[in-house]
Order: C-alpha cells, then sequence, then structure tokens
C-alpha cells in the first residue's frame, strides 16, 4: 500500500469520534512496511479492546475503529478471519465489531467481523508454503491472497460507511 502520514491517518477515520481519534495511538510509522501491505492495522495497549485499519480506496484513506469482543472465541476449535480467509486457532481470532459511520453509528448500529486478532493479515498471507511441483506457485498463490485481502478490505469498509 501507499505509505500513510499521521495526519493521513487522524483524518482518515470515518466511525469513531474526535475524542477516540485525539486518544488514538498510532504505530511506528517508519517501521512499517509499506510495500507489504494491504492495510494497516493495529492494536491500542492503553485500551486493550480497541483496534485500528486503515486502508486506501483510490485516493482516500478510510480508517475504521474496532471494538474487541470479550471474551473472544472458545479455546480449542479453529476459526477463520474473514478478511484473510486464514484459518486458525481460535485464540488468534477476534470478533470485532465497528459502529457503523455517521447517525446509524450513534444510534448504536454496528458490523461484526471476525478479523485476526492482531489485524496482522498481511503478515500471515505472506507465510507460504514452500514451491512443491503438486501445489501451485507459491508466487500465484500469494498474487491470489493480496487480491482477495484487499477486495474483501474494501467491502467491509464499504459497509461500515453505507448509511442506508
Ligand atoms: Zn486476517
Amino acid at each position: 500500500m501507499k505509505p500513510l502520514t499521521d495526519s493521513e491517518i487522524r483524518a482518515s477515520f470515518v466511525n469513531a469520534t474526535k475524542g477516540e481519534i485525539e486518544r488514538m495511538p498510532l504505530p511506528g510509522l517508519h517501521e512499517v512496511m509499506w510495500d507489504s501491505r494491504e492495510y494497516l492495522g493495529w492494536r491500542d495497549a492503553g485500551a486493550p479492546l480497541r483496534g485500528y485499519l486503515v486502508h486506501w480506496s483510490g485516493d482516500r484513506p478510510i480508517g475504521i475503529i474496532l471494538r474487541a469482543s470479550d471474551p473472544s472465541l472458545r479455546p480449542g476449535i479453529s476459526a477463520m478471519c474473514i478478511l484473510c480467509r486464514t484459518p486458525q486457532p481460535s485464540g488468534q481470532v477476534t470478533l470485532f465489531s465497528a459502529p457503523k459511520a455517521g447517525e446509524a453509528g450513534r444510534n448504536g448500529n454496528s458490523i461484526g467481523t471476525y478479523i485476526c486478532d492482531d489485524l496482522a493479515c498481511s503478515m500471515i498471507i505472506r507465510i507460504l508454503p514452500a514451491a512443491h511441483p503438486m501445489q501451485p506457485d507459491p508466487a500465484e498463490v500469494l498474487e491470489k491472497r493480496i487480491a482477495g485481502l484487499t477486495e474483501r478490505v474494501a467491502s467491509f469498509t464499504a459497509d461500515v460507511m453505507k448509511t442506508a
């Protein structure tokens, strides 16, 4: 993804209050490997149930504030992140809810989605099986995963922004 600045990120949130945006801690942007990301996601060390996700929709960055449900899934079962579709142990996937943008959100409407607990789908989709003649080419596998993740993140944030 294209790099984002501090002020672009703060201005991008469509479903957070002014106070929430002011209190939001940012990750170390100089350490972010922008080239190997489809969205920027991070948790809030000071508010453990909070999460943040920002991606580019064309030329516009769109930020979504998330709240993790507590407690999360039952341990021992496997779960799948809706965004990257990686099956994982249940402790690594969390039900997040995103308040809807605008009045719908102020009235308490939200959208719930299972997402990787650390909001690091971009890392997990880059863990590839070794090349094997009987398996699809890892480069193609990654290309497909990137396309899928990009599309599903966009459709998730579009749902959050849908006012009707
Ligand atoms: Zn994921």
